[in-house]
């Protein structure tokens, strides 16, 4: 049976890992952590019908509730917006449950799990990635599988001509740190629990709070990466304005990076595959990736039992691309079109956008409940230039929603030129297309 190498226990990776030992593959997982030591101590939201597409049992006590969020502009005059409740779909699990449970799965599976080993580089033979270099040893397969996250060795490595990797620019990841923080009792209660604030301009970030029963979980995002300094200043901040907010870090307090692009224009080469963050597969406008990435696992895992001879090689592989694009890519690009809004506002363009009603309740909704399709659909352009016709007043706005308009007009065209079938040339001219697209509509600062 063939070889496959799994290069780090990100999500998707494993979903694959766990799928491909089922049937019957000589699946081996390098995870730089040692055994029970993966995972973010935090709480985080997944569409749980991840798990259902990918065949995954969800056991219940992944089940933490969830949250109902409030987006607070820069100043109080104009009212913060709280979505109403969601739909059960999106739930809280805690991220150590969710990647043990993982962890678990493949190991009874069959997956050979080397803990503790760094992975360091492919080996490349000649234009085939042919398997890895680890701080341990070098190691060949069939296939590797990329699920190292989104600085991933493996991807960093891979030579320009193959189209694989993109250097990240400004805009394409955000720094993120988050801690949790005792919560005073005593202190006044905050009306609403887990409150977004967009209290600065779009191109530095914003952060988040939830009071949860006995802490409150503070997030500070930002577009580049910030010195300790103007997180504490931020922190602070927080904590001076949500009394509530205690000052002692109970736990967590760690600095991740989070792909807020659009993903990989090409996620396959001759022995390679990426999934997950490693091919920046995140909803661009929140972060979220694990729902993406379980997904992603699954359509991989589905093409590499579909290729019957055991290539490996970019064609057969190409039907995960392409699955992935059909089911994920498109719509996760959708938000990366979208979230380039952000940088090119400010504070108050925010505080206008809630006060005009020009992002309303319902897809702000859709947004946040994982529902892409009632936002980008074949009336998506329509309904921005209705928008343009009600801030015909405000020129910054006016032309920042004409230009989304055009952005998108723009981006269903690339769609409609996906290749429709396996051809080299034709998928590294469309690759072209896609990523001068997207650095075409980024701010330059
Ligand atoms: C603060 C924060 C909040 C977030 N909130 C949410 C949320 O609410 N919902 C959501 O869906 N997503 C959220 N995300 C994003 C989410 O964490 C990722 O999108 C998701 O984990 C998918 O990434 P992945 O599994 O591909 O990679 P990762 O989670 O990055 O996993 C990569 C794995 O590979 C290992 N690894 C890395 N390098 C090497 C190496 N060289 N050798 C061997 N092993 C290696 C790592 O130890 C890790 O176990 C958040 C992220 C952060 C940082």
């Amino acid at each position: 049976m063939s070889k496959i190498i799994v290069a780090g226990g990100g999500h998707g990776g494993l979903v694959a890992s766990i799928k491909l030992a089922q049937k019957g593959f000589d699946v081996t997982l390098f995870e730089s952590k040692e055994k029970g030591k993966a995972g973010l101590r935090q709480t985080d939201a997944v569409d749980m019908n991840a798990f259902d597409f990918a065949e995954i049992p969800v056991p219940d006590y992944f089940r933490r509730g969830k949250n109902e969020i409030t987006f607070v502009p820069k100043d109080t005059v104009h009212g913060s917006l709280t979505l109403p409740e969601q739909n059960d779909v999106s739930l809280l699990v805690d991220r150590i449950e969710l990647i043990e449970y993982l962890f678990g799965l493949a190991e009874e599976s069959g997956v050979k799990i080397h803990y503790g080993e760094t992975v360091v580089k492919p080996i490349l033979l000649g234009d085939r990635v042919a398997g890895i270099e680890t701080d341990k040893g070098i190691y060949y397969a069939d296939l590797v599988i990329d699920a190292c996250g989104v600085n991933s060795p493996v991807r960093c490595n891979l030579p320009d001509y193959l189209g694989v990797n993109r250097p990240i620019d400004k805009y394409d990841v955000i720094y993120s740190y988050r801690g949790y923080f005792n919560r005073i009792i005593e202190a006044p209660q905050p009306d609403t629990l887990y409150n977004i604030f967009f209290k600065e301009d779009g191109n530095v970030g914003f952060c988040w709070l939830i009071t949860e029963f006995d802490r409150v979980d503070a997030l500070v995002c930002r577009f580049y990466k910030p010195e300790e300094s103007e997180i504490l200043e931020t922190l602070n901040m927080l904590h001076q304005e949500n009394e509530q907010m205690g000052l002692d870090l109970v736990y967590g307090g760690n600095y991740g990076v989070i792909p807020v692009c659009h993903p990989l224009a090409i996620l396959v080469s001759d022995g390679y595959a990426a999934v997950g963050d490693s091919a920046f597969m995140t909803i661009a406008l929140k972060g979220s990736g694990l729902a993406y990435s379980i997904k992603a696992g699954k359509l991989l895992a589905d093409a590499i039992c579909a290729d019957e001879n055991g290539c490996f090689n970019q064609e057969n592989l190409w039907e995960y691309e392409k699955s992935f694009f059909k089911e994920i890519g498109f719509s996760a690009g959708s938000f990366a079109v979208l979230k380039n809004m952000l940088p090119f506002m400010t504070a108050d363009d925010v505080c206008k956008l809630f006060e005009m009603k020009l992002v309303t309740t319902e897809e702000l909704s859709a947004l946040w409940g994982n529902k892409s399709e009632l936002l980008f659909n074949a009336k998506t352009v329509a309904s921005i230039k209705e928008k343009v016709r009600l801030v015909r007043d405000e020129p910054m706005l006016k032309e920042l929603f004409a230009s989304l308009a055009v952005w998108f007009t723009k981006y269903a065209v690339l769609q409609a030129s996906f290749p429709g079938r396996y051809d080299k040339k034709e998928l590294l001219e469309w690759a072209e297309k896609y990523n001068k697209f997207f650095d075409s509509i980024k701010k330059k600062d």
